[in-house]
């Protein structure tokens, strides 16, 4: 199998999709694996590190998409790179299929076969390939980074010769894999936590984290997959109410609510923020589906009344060389159930492939997008 790796263009994308690490490996199972030049760089790995591990560098971006059995990427090709590819390439990437779906067309009209990275089961077998939860925790982790940054006041409890400070207070909206990962942050700086969610399964999760669990009685929105599914409006309201109350205690609030192809719910409308602190401090994870606080505006710092909005759209691509080891891992596990002794064997009656492979031989083959695509 030949892969490909081109350098990612979107200016705020520091990661690559495969790392040394995992280029000595593919190539050690039987498959050549080819750079462009530079395309690590920004997530710590040079050209010669990567022909050190066995891939071959190019700066003909060309060349190297006509030798691609396999092209592999953080997010999805502009429509010039995939009109460039063999017939019947794999693209492997994060796509964006059921937030943009009509950026599929150029794969059908080319006739690749999309790999949508987030479309992988959340199965047990498939956790070696998750790279939603890969880049979720660090996002998760840098959020609460990016919070104690802009804070003006410390997260722990500090006990001085001057007095006592009291800990932040942070609550944490969404507790699946970034929430999770955002509690534990925030715990290990020494803050109070609470925790919201409406799966009522998360509520085992915060506490184990040492948060408190914010609950709806007789709620519990679990959908497939172990996703939250849309709630009604009545709900909604109720999930409002509770983290309004909540939102005037807190210093920080770290959102990270989805429903995957909806628009993120609007969980602290602009009634919370004024609710709070002047100082306090909001950061939304949800900015890139329309954002959990209804004041956020994507990328940009939102000051309210003294309070600070944040919604940032790609925090994993700020910690580069981790996001970049954790996605290349996830990806070469992937190339490893594409390959058979190093030749391609696309065998869709595996689950894992079945379930991402969402455009293949000119037509969408994913019912959930061919819907979305009949109605809008
Ligand atoms: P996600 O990014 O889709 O959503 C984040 C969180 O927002 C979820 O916990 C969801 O319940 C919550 N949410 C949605 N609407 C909400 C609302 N109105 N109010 C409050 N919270 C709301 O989720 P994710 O992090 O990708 O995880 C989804 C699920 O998949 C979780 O149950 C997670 O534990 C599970 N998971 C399983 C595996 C595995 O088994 N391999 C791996 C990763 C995640």
């Amino acid at each position: 199998m030949q892969i490909v790796v081109l350098k990612e263009l979107a200016a705020d994308e520091n990661r690559v999709a495969l790392v040394p690490e995992s280029v000595k490996k593919l190539v050690a199972a039987g498959n050549k694996v080819f750079l462009e030049t530079g395309a690590g760089l920004l997530a710590g790995a040079s050209d010669i590190d990567y022909e050190q591990a066995g891939a071959e560098i190019s700066s003909n971006r060309e060349e190297l998409l006509h030798k691609a059995d396999v092209l592999t990427a953080i997010n999805r090709p502009d429509e010039e790179v995939l009109s460039k590819l063999k017939k019947g390439t794999i693209v492997v990437a994060l796509l964006r299929p059921l937030d943009e779906p009509e950026k599929l067309q150029a794969f059908i009209e080319n006739d690749l076969t999309a790999i949508s990275l987030e479309m992988i089961p959340r199965t047990t077998r498939a956790q070696a390939m998750d790279v939603l939860s890969s880049m979720a925790t660090i996002a998760g982790y840098k959020a609460v980074l990016l919070a104690t940054e802009k804070l003006p006041r410390m997260l722990p409890m500090m006990t001085t010769a001057a007095g006592t400070i009291p800990p932040a207070r942070v609550l944490i909206v969404g507790a699946g894999v970034a929430g999770l990962q955002a509690i534990a942050t925030a715990r290990r700086l020494g803050a109070v936590v609470e925790g919201f969610d409406i799966r009522a399964a998360a509520g085992e999760a915060v506490r184990s984290l040492g948060a408190k669990f914010l609950e709806l009685e007789n709620v519990n929105a679990e959908g497939e997959g172990g996703y939250a599914k849309e709630v009604g409006e009545e709900v909604m309201e109720s999930a409002r109410e509770l983290l309004t109350k909540t939102a005037a205690n807190a210093d920080c609030i770290i959102t990270t609510a989805q429903v995957p192809g909806k628009r993120a719910p609007i969980l602290i409308t602009k009634d919370a923020v004024e609710a709070m602190k002047r100082g306090s401090t909001i950061i939304d994870l949800a900015g890139s589906n329309g954002g959990n606080c209804e004041l956020s505006k994507p990328n940009e710092i939102v000051n309210h009344n003294g309070v600070f909005i944040y919604a940032p759209t790609n925090l994993a691509a700020t910690i580069p060389v981790h996001a970049s080891q954790l996605f290349s891992r996830n990806v070469t596990a992937f190339c490893n159930l594409l390959a058979k002794d190093g030749a391609l064997n696309l065998d869709f009656s595996d689950d894992i492939l079945n379930g991402s492979c969402i455009a293949h031989r000119g037509e969408i083959r994913n019912e959930r997008i061919k819907e979305i695509l009949a109605v809008s």
